[in-house]
């Protein structure tokens, strides 16, 4: 049984209530069309999704998007940087804290009315500080529409790869979806992902309607790593197994070819440190082949203002999910990437 604790008004209402202010409205036309450009392969720059695994607390998260702001100024003629504001965590047991939809406040009870307003005054608040609209995951698709007006990337993570509404509402939207690998590292079924992202023409029922979606041809793959059966990660980022969704993707026959390469996860076995040698073997990948650079169009990347994890928030800017770079070690490395784009 179900106990019902509180009515959510529906996401128009809520968007009527708290819209994004017509400027900032401005800058996020901007951002997606850059973000969209390079998914379709119009510019040379390189996508960079760049920020801590869970946005926990507004305040360390407005503070890093205004240093990510400030260090775009410094690479937007080579990048595009996209901070990763992710306000909905999948958990791998299925328990714990779920991210801020749910619990505005990691240290009180859930709250998603609150966490809806919270999440929608913290994206809102980034755009305005740092000029940059962000990335989250679409972890429930239903839940999308409440912060659909504010985000410039969508990702759908590795456990949702398979689902099917995940894939019907990423159908019918307008830019930039990521569909992460499913853990299994089945490159077919991400290929199968993506190819039902793309195709239009879908029905079903979304938001009290029944809709029919445009498809997307901006949803493509991003490389997270593999777990084996046995719960050992397996990396993707190597060079041949990119090729192998390269592969994947020419079979296809998909529009807008594009493969992010996810530095930590099972790429890095949450060695967050190794983020910074993964990207580098990239890079170094998109020199040495020229289907390789034109397929790979970016990074994601776990960094927050303290390095590592922490079980609870004791630390003021320390992710309390996936460990996460440091701030001097993620400046370093964008900058490095600019270099070597
Ligand atoms: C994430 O990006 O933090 C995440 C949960 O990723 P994945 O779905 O790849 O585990
Ligand atoms: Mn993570």
């Amino acid at each position: 049984m179900f106990e019902r604790e509180e009515k959510i008004p529906e996401a128009e209402e809520i968007l009527a209530e708290t819209p994004l202010p017509a400027p900032l409205k401005k800058v996020k036309a901007e951002r997606d069309a850059l973000a969209s450009s390079v998914i379709r392969g119009e510019t040379d720059k390189l996508l960079v999704i760049v920020g801590p695994c869970s946005a926990h607390e507004s305040r360390p998260v407005l503070e890093y998007v205004e240093r990510l702001g400030r260090l775009n100024e410094r690479v937007k003629d080579r990048l595009v940087l996209v901070p990763r504001i992710y306000t909905n965590k999948p958990r791998t047991k299925g328990v714990g804290y779920k991210g801020m939809f749910t619990q505005p406040d990691p240290k009180s009870k859930e709250d998603i009315l609150k966490g809806i307003h919270t999440i929608r005054r913290l994206h809102i608040d980034a755009i305005g500080v740092s000029g940059l609209s962000a990335a989250d995951e679409m972890l429930y698709p239903e839940n999308y529409a409440y912060v659909e007006d504010l985000l410039t990337y969508i990702a759908v993570g590795a456990r949702s790869s398979e689902n099917q509404m995940h894939r019907l509402v990423a159908s019918g939207i307008e830019l930039p979806v990521g569909i992460k690998n499913p853990m299994s590292g089945s490159v077919p079924v991400l290929i199968n992902s993506v190819y039902a992202a793309q195709s239009g023409g879908q029905v079903f029922k979304y938001q009290g309607w029944q809709v029919r979606a445009s498809g997307n041809p901006l949803a493509h793959a991003v490389l997270r790593g593999a777990v084996d059966g046995y719960g050992n990660d397996i990396p993707n980022f190597h060079y041949e197994t990119v090729m192998k969704v390269i592969e994947g993707y020419a079979a296809a026959g998909l529009a807008n070819p594009a493969i992010i390469i996810d530095a930590n996860h099972s790429n890095s076995g949450k060695r967050f440190k190794q983020q910074i040698r993964i990207v580098e073997e990239v890079l170094n990948n998109r020199i040495y082949d020229k289907d390789f650079k034109k397929y790979v169009k970016g990074f994601m990347i776990e960094s927050f203002l303290e390095e590592g994890n922490q079980k609870e928030d004791v630390v003021y800017g320390r992710s309390i999910t996936d460990p996460c770079l440091g701030w001097a070690d993620t400046e370093r490395l964008i900058l490095d990437i600019a270099e070597k784009v």
